[in-house]
């Protein structure tokens, strides 16, 4: 716990794994959003009939005009053949629409578009339909998730987008539920709870429809699950299989062949406790001619092996790309991306399917770039280990040996004896946000994140279901005390967008962000590349060589992936923006850079649009802090507190992005009535439950005293900030 051996280096990681945990709820009400101008509104049966085409006939068939799956196709390429908007006219795209969702949280959905109605997500899982042409809002669906669940939320109250499916549109709910909705009033017609109500399960990820069956996975190893999938008949909502990815209890009936052969791979410990993890949180792909469907798998609960399984084993089926069966949940074939994952190294990121030509032989292939740094190419119908290499630095492991298709671990990386230094960090080399493949280029583009992270041991490790169950010792990462550096430091979290060959896999070519975290892909036939960024700027690329060609301020940074979809033979570009997730919650690194977050907003764009967005209003003046009286001791101990308890949704050194609120400015209220919300969780209903259960007055009262500190810190800071601002002659470069 000692802060004496902070190096710069040290305090980098701290900021990157501020953001790391999350449970956070808190959210301000709904501002009412702006009415877009419309035309005739779309009548519930008209809708309800657009939607009741989409069958997955239509979804193979894939007519450009419309964006029917997650991915947009079922090999959740992304890409568009429309081409009416390209690199030589690119220039011309100007602001069809936008219309604000009235939420500050993070929004991360994937629009779905169905013959000019989009349907969309925004936080706490609500559900909206608008006219994709003129903005105008046809329905809302709000489930009213309770806002206490949102502490289970390890990575923000997002939401990934829906499934449409003749007629119906399906949502995954934060606290468990799969609802099923009328397409054409947003009223429910089935609702299921997918998860059990008594561990800590959320649902972020945007289920797909395979063959009739609605496919859902769930989140929540961070706090202690059990990973699982479920398929339900579309039409009424009854389970027709469940897919566990990980063993329970050795003592209960098994549930499947497949976890008779991962058994011996979990050794020692009692991982069921704590849940093993291994949940199916984002990923999924399906290619209907081999009738595989494909699932990414998550890490571990607890992360680390050591206390999950101290007698070693792969544990399967951690961090692995599975191939079920969709017609009864069975196992096909599985091949795991990190064995006995210890880092966070989630396999549930992007997968794409195409056809490769692999030694001079064409391949069906899957790819994926997980968290753990390797870029992945297998055979998808055998699952058979093709190739990988580094897509971002690496350190845990040199290689993926190319004969037996498994990583080698560097010396020491499994943090058992000592901290260590590792990249990628637990966000990985490339966490959610959606890559694209273009056809057109032969290159993946992959959303890159450059963040190292310090891991180290949690020897104290006992399992609290209220809390985060990582056997990772977080408080390595506690913030230096220099604020200087503070300011030097927080330059260093970086991200990039990669052009990536996945036949030689090698990096073609790379725009380097100023940000981490920016927004998922979109690919055309246009030769573009669209990607809203962390700086709050969403931006189109030449695909063959990544050239900036065009880019506009949103106001907000945005990290989902924008759509591309046609109406009257008009091609148009919708990207949802708002800041958050799970990095965003915590980083504090678009405030820092100027960015203006005033809430989540849906943008559409076309070729001679002229609208405009409103002129963010200014930053309102920072309250002063009260005079420190506490004493140092007690600042220590406040800030150990903090970071144990705090950090997670509020930001490592309490610097918050703006997406939760940032403590080091607490109203003159906020401070009087302090143990009040800490202990007698007075803002529950926003999210911010009691801490009664993990602290007592003297431990709130010294979170109190550190974040008064805090303040006056930032007062400091602001002051260096703005002695170099007017040091600085020459304008601002890049
Ligand atoms: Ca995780």
């Amino acid at each position: 716990m000692s802060r004496g051996i902070l190096t710069p280096q040290r305090w980098a990681l701290a900021l990157l794994s501020a953001a790391l945990l999350a449970a956070c709820g808190q959210e301000p009400a709904p501002t009412a959003a702006p009415e877009a101008a419309s035309s005739a509104k779309l009548s519930a049966d008209a809708i309800r009939a657009k939607v009741a085409n989409v069958d997955e006939a239509a979804i193979v068939a894939a007519d450009p005009s419309n964006w029917l799956t997650h991915g947009r196709t079922y090999d959740e390429q992304r890409h568009s053949p429309l081409a009416q908007i390209n690199a030589d006219n690119v220039g011309e795209l100007g602001l069809a629409w936008y219309w604000d969702t009235g939420t500050t949280r993070g929004l991360e959905a994937t629009p779905i578009v169905v013959d000019g109605v989009m349907f969309t997500t925004g936080t706490w899982s609500t559900v909206f339909a608008h006219d994709a042409r003129t903005g105008e809002l046809l329905w809302k669906y709000d489930p009213e998730v309770p806002r206490e669940w949102g502490v289970y939320a390890c990575c923000d109250v997002v939401n990934r987008g829906v499934a449409a499916w003749k007629g119906r549109i399906y949502v995954g709910t934060l606290d468990g539920r799969l609802v099923a909705l009328d397409a054409g009033t947003g009223q429910p017609d089935w609702s299921v709870q997918t998860t059990p109500k008594d561990r800590p399960y959320t649902i972020t990820g945007a289920p797909r429809v395979v063959d009739g069956k609605v496919i859902i996975g769930n989140g929540g190893s961070e706090y202690g699950v059990r990973g699982f999938i479920t398929a339900y008949d579309a039409d009424t909502g009854d389970q027709a299989w469940r897919f566990y990815t990980v063993p329970g209890n050795p003592d209960d009936p098994i549930e499947g062949e497949h976890l008779k052969a991962a058994m011996s791979s979990w050794r020692g410990g009692e991982w069921w406790k704590v849940g093993g993890g291994g949940t199916v949180w984002d990923s999924m792909a399906y290619d209907p001619d081999l009738n595989l469907l494909y699932i990414g798998v998550g890490n571990g609960a607890p992360w680390n092996r050591h206390i999950r399984s101290p007698g070693g084993g792969d544990n399967l089926y951690l961090s692995s790309i599975v191939a079920i069966n969709p017609d009864d949940g069975s196992l096909v074939w599985h091949y795991q991306t990190t064995p006995g994952d210890s880092w966070d190294y989630t396999a549930t990121q992007h997968m794409i399917l195409t056809e490769l030509e692999v030694k001079g032989e064409r391949r069906k292939v899957i790819m994926q770039a997980p968290k753990n740094g390797f870029f992945y190419v297998l055979d998808r119908e055998t699952g058979e280990f093709l190739s990988a290499e580094a897509y971002v630095p690496i350190t845990w492991a040199s290689h993926v040996d190319p004969e037996t298709g498994r990583p080698v671990e560097n010396p020491g990386a499994a943090y058992a004896e000592k901290p260590a230094l590792t990249m990628p960090a637990p966000y990985g080399g490339h966490n959610w946000h959606p890559m694209t493949y273009s056809p057109s280029t032969n290159l993946v583009y992959i959303p890159a994140l450059d963040l190292p992270f310090m891991y180290g041991q949690d020897n104290a490790f006992r399992y609290n279901p209220a809390t985060w169950n990582t056997g990772v010792e977080f408080a390595l990462t506690i913030p230096p005390d220099s604020i200087t550096e503070e300011v030097a430091l927080r330059a260093m979290v970086k991200g990039h967008l990669a052009a990536w060959d996945p036949v030689a896999q090698r990096e073609v070519w790379r725009v380097q962000h100023s940000g981490s975290w920016n927004g998922g892909l979109l690919s055309t036939s246009g030769d573009l590349l669209f990607q809203g960024r962390a700086d709050g700027m969403f931006a189109a690329y030449q695909a063959s060589t990544g050239a900036l060609l065009w880019e506009t301020p949103v106001h907000t940074g945005i990290i989902a992936a924008p759509v591309t979809w046609a109406v009257d033979g008009e091609q148009y570009v919708t990207v949802v923006a708002g800041w958050g997730g799970a990095f965003g919650v915590a980083s504090g690194i678009p405030a820092q850079d100027g960015n203006v977050i005033r809430g989540g907003r849906i943008l559409t764009y076309k070729l001679g649009a002229t609208g405009t967005l409103p002129t963010p209003p200014m930053p309102e003046a920072l309250p002063t802090p009260p005079p420190m009286t506490a004493s140092a001791d007690t600042v220590d101990q406040g800030e150990l507190l903090y970071h144990q308890n705090c950090s997670v949704c509020h930001g490592g050194g309490a610097v918050s992005s703006g997406v939760l609120p940032d403590l080091r400015y607490m109203s003159e209220q906020t401070h009087q009535i302090f143990q009040g919300i800490v202990l007698g969780g007075a803002y529950k209903e926003k999210g911010m439950v009691s801490f009664s259960h993990v602290l007592d007055s003297d431990g709130a009262e010294a979170i109190h005293a550190y974040l008064i500190k805090r303040g006056h810190d930032a007062m400091e800071e602001r002051r260096l900030l703005a002695e170099q601002s007017q040091s600085d002659s020459a304008p601002a470069g890049g």
